[in-house]
């Protein structure tokens, strides 16, 4: 079903058409063939560029590596659509997409080929568009990235809105991210043997013993502990243990008070030892409120389409605008599974409505901020 206003919208905006439909799908299988580890972005940033200054857009870098494209003129106050560049597949040689009808395979086709494809179909959508719109293939979204990228582009364009792309995710709208706070924690001592040195503190006894109290008083929403390691041999007092944990929650203020559960902890060891921690990585989160018009009109839009009105949080680059506070979102763009394996798949059954639900709500938008 189309929505009424549609007609008005596409002859505006450039309508999808079977042959962009698959340009859109050709797009993703190409993206997703040029490797991108986070941090080595750069030779699918450029084939990206290519493709925008082609369409007619003018492209510009910032220092954070990513590439940003606008019409004619530098916006200000943008409605900011972002995709992120990078994925987390180090070292794989030759990337195939295999393709059987609407289901496409391959290590990041959804996360975020996918994504980076809906940025290149609205850039040929809205060529010519007089909005605020600026359209950004970002860096290092991915774990160890801590949305780098994202932040920059935020932080340098201010944005009034931000709606970032993801492949994958078409059965729900998201809405909010959790904020995330990584640290390696290492504790260190002299060891000895197991009974002649019995008194002396042991770093795996210590750890242990921390990390179930850093458990019992921490309140984040999740919290994980993702590795331990340490010790030598089962007759010694061990010298040393680390662990790398992870706290996961929506309030920044939630975030901070483990950071302090943890520094508590390590001020509080067993005589003997001596303990550090290592932030290994930090993104904001946050949400946007149901009621606002951004959340409104992509409800509204997708209910027209036939999209789920539900409503998830997942951590994407709209973190960063949420950590900001500006109203933000996060639309994805397929059904995909298996996402951060070699094995990822996405089925584009319903790439039609997506991307046309999202050129929708780009108009919208940039005609409403
Ligand atoms: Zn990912």
């Amino acid at each position: 079903m189309r929505n009424t206003r549609y007609v008005e919208i596409m002859n505006e905006i450039t309508p999808i058409t079977p042959t962009l439909l698959e340009g859109a799908i050709g797009d993703a299988i190409r993206v997703c063939e040029v490797a991108a580890p986070t941090g080595r972005e750069e030779r699918r940033a450029e084939l990206v560029i290519h493709k925008l200054r082609n369409i007619g857009w003018t492209v510009e870098r910032d220092g954070a590596g990513n590439v940003l494209a606008y019409w004619n003129q530098r916006p200000t106050k943008p409605l900011i659509v972002m995709a992120h560049l990078d994925t987390v597949h180090v070292g794989i040689k030759n990337i195939k997409v295999a393709r059987d009808e609407n289901v496409l395979q391959g290590p990041g086709i959804g996360d975020n080929s996918m994504g980076v494809a809906a940025l290149l179909y609205l850039a040929r959508a809205f060529r010519g568009h007089q909005g605020p719109l600026l359209l950004a293939a970002t860096v290092a979204e991915e774990s160890v990235g801590n949305l780098r990228g994202a932040l920059e582009a935020v932080e340098d364009w201010n944005p009034s809105e931000v709606i970032a792309l993801e492949g994958a995710g078409v059965e729900h709208l998201i809405t909010s991210g959790p904020g995330s706070i990584r640290y390696r924690i290492s504790l260190h001592g002299q060891g000895g043997h197991s009974w002649e040195d019995r008194s002396q503190a042991s770093a795996t006894h210590a750890l242990v013993e921390i990390l179930s109290q850093i458990g019992e008083e921490q309140s984040c929403e999740s919290w994980n502990i993702g590795k331990i390691s340490g010790g030598g041999i089962v007759s010694a007092r061990a010298a040393e243990a680390s662990a790398e944990i992870e706290f996961r929650d929506h309030s920044a203020e939630k975030l901070e008070n483990a950071k302090q559960i943890v520094d508590q902890a390590l001020q509080n060891l067993p005589k003997g030892l001596t303990g550090q921690k290592e932030m290994l990585g930090r993104r904001p989160g946050g949400r946007t409120s149901q009621d606002h018009p951004l959340v409104q009109s992509a409800l509204k839009i997708r209910e027209q389409y036939g999209l789920s009105q539900e409503c998830a949080a997942v951590s994407t680059d709209a973190n960063a605008g949420y950590g900001a506070g500006i109203p933000s979102l996060c639309v994805g763009l397929t059904h995909g599974e298996l996402l951060h394996t070699q094995q990822e798949w996405c089925d584009v059954s319903r790439l039609e409505d997506s991307l046309n639900s999202l050129a929708q709500l780009v108009w919208e938008r940039t005609s409403a901020i």
